[in-house]
């Protein structure tokens, strides 16, 4: 067992460390109290490949390994968490169905301006009355004169209101529950779809979250993404790798909060000397760095294990990290106020942010609920 990062996952968080520091530390506060989209920063990260970490190069990719990737969300989070998930849902949920099920003609015809950010990608399976349960849509697709006809809504859709690509599921087969879904891939502009509402939240305010509404949708045929009827198998795929994602924005807040604090603990003074004097805050600062180390393992272990391309190892590790890292970075975010005192609850430091922003990390891409069923499922099967 190594625990040493390659060459070149040891560039990557150099790069996007450096980035984070320089770029989105300065701006984070700013575009969490205006919730304007960052585009400058999206900007320079399509330049630096993080919109199509692990694709081909064939396709504009920067073609990394997953450690690489989870290493770039971590680090970006660290910085802002909006614009972790903005990376997060591009390349892990928009990318990698199209990647792996899109028909060669629309991969060549989408990925490279994905893959630069020259084009932004958005996911779509939740709905209204399907959240934790996917096989709940109402969505339809029907298949006429040759062309699929969409017509329902999806909410809750992250980078849904800057998208040019969503990939979105519909019933396909009524009556047939999770095999009558299928998966599909829609270009903005398309006649029928449109953007709704878009979400006031807690935080990640300035990531895009928004309705996506199809209205007789017409798209040709072959916009199918792999077979008809695969739609949930396709989405389990499809978030399985998503959840290293999230567990890797959940850690980078998590370090955030935890640097923050160090500092804060290093430098006020209370009884004439520093907090980090006290064992009570100590104590604290001890539990945050271990969770957080004990988080990044799991983390890196599923990365890994992604690069592997075995689902039946994966799916669990995903759902392990999701799980840990999501929890750990909402204890460690909720320590980080405790240590900050009246000042953490203020907007004057960032603390605050990294609370309300670590709490998304136990809902979205299944919640904590959720994970816990997919690692019971596994575990008892092993058995
Ligand atoms: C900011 C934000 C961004 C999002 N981005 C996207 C996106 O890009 N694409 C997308 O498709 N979706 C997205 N979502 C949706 C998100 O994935 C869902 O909100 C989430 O899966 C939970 O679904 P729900 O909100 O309908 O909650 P529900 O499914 O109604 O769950 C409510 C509660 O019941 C629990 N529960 C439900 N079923 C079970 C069960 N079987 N056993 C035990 N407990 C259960 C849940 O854990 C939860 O505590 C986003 C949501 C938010 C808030």
């Amino acid at each position: 067992m190594d625990f040493k990062l390659t060459e070149e996952q040891s560039m990557v968080k150099d790069m996007c460390r450096k980035f984070a520091d320089n770029e989105l530390k300065p701006k984070a506060a700013h575009y969490d109290k205006t919730h304007e989209f960052p585009w400058e920063h999206v900007k320079k990260l399509g330049e630096m490949g993080m919109f199509g970490v692990v694709y081909s190069e064939e396709y504009n990719g920067a073609g990394m390994d997953y450690p690489s990737y989870a290493i770039a969300v971590e680090e970006l989070s660290r910085g802002c968490a909006s614009t972790g998930v903005i990376i997060s849902a591009h390349n892990s949920l928009c990318l990698s169905p199209i990647n792996y099920f899109a028909s060669p003609e629309i991969k060549k015809k989408v990925l490279p301006k994905l893959c630069t950010g020259e084009w932004l990608g958005c996911f779509g399976i939740t709905e209204p009355n399907a959240g934790s349960d996917a096989a709940g849509t109402t969505t339809t697709a029907e298949l006429k004169n040759g062309k699929w006809v969409l017509n329902g809504t999806k909410n809750f859709i992250t980078n849904g209101g800057v998208a040019n690509v969503a990939v979105v599921t519909a019933v396909t087969d009524k009556g047939q529950g999770a095999k009558g879904l299928s998966f599909f891939i829609i270009e903005k502009g398309t006649p029928g779809f449109s953007v709704g509402r878009t979400e006031e939240k807690l935080g990640i305010c300035a990531s895009s979250t928004t309705e996506l509404v199809f209205e007789n949708c017409e798209i040709p045929e072959e916009n199918l993404l792999g077979k008809r009827g695969d739609g949930f198998k396709i989405a389990m795929h499809t978030l399985d790798g998503g959840r290293v994602g999230i567990a890797a924005q959940a850690l980078g807040i998590a370090q955030a909060a935890f640097e923050e604090s160090v500092k804060y603990a290093n430098e006020r003074q209370q009884f004439k000397q520093k907090l980090s004097n006290f064992q009570a805050i100590q104590w604290m600062i001890a539990d945050m760095a271990t969770e957080i180390e004990a988080a990044r393992l799991l983390v890196y272990q599923a990365a890994t294990l992604i690069g592997t391309g075995e689902r039946q190892r994966y799916s669990k590790y995903a759902a392990m990290a999701k799980l840990f890292a999501s929890e750990v970075s909402h204890r460690v975010t909720h320590k980080a106020i405790q240590i900050f005192g009246g000042y953490g609850y203020t907007r004057e430091y960032p603390v605050e942010r990294f609370y309300r922003d670590a709490r998304i990390t136990e809902i979205y891409e299944g919640t904590s609920e959720i994970q816990r069923l997919v690692i019971a499922s596994n575990v008892i099967r092993e058995f």
